[in-house]
């Protein structure tokens, strides 16, 4: 119960950072804008804009797969949510939160979160200087999860 309220207090704080973030960037906070924000914050499974469109439809049936795209791409440009970089060809999306790096399993897809501190500390070759700007590094770590394992064996 407790990890429910917890989740529900997050849930609002986000958006509430949200909507502060809408007004700072001079977007319409519209109720179909809300939502779609509201359902990336609720489950952090890095959904694809069809996963997202699926799940927004049961609320909200008259939206469009094209408006839910054109969204997540005004989100992402305005950096309110993050797109997250995959080999597939579908994009996955994520709300914005601590920083982190990616787990992908090979065989179900699946996105995990991780943290890396002592990664984020180590500065980077110096060759990288004569390259250009680094504006993030993430690491994505490829492998199959343990479930995915445990059908194997
Ligand atoms: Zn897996
Ligand atoms: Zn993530």
């Amino acid at each position: 119960m407790l990890d429910k309220k917890v989740a529900m207090e997050s849930i609002r704080e986000k958006r509430a950072a949200f909507e502060n973030a809408c007004r700072d960037a001079g977007l319409r906070l519209t109720h179909q804008r809300l939502e779609i924000f509201t359902e990336l914050a609720v489950v952090a499974d890095h959904p694809t804009a069809e996963t997202i469109y699926e799940r927004i439809r049961k609320k909200i049936p008259t939206i469009s797969l094209d408006t839910v795209y054109r969204t997540l791409a005004t989100f992402a440009r305005h950096g309110l949510i993050n797109k997250v970089e995959t080999v597939e060809s579908q994009a996955r999306f994520e709300v914005k939160i601590m920083r982190h790096h990616h787990l992908t399993c090979r065989k179900c897809n699946k996105i995990t979160d991780f943290q890396w501190e002592s990664l984020d500390d180590v500065s980077l070759p110096v060759e990288i200087s004569r390259w250009g700007r680094v504006e993030n590094k993430n690491v994505i770590v490829y492998g199959i999860c343990s479930e995915c394992m445990g059908d194997d064996i």
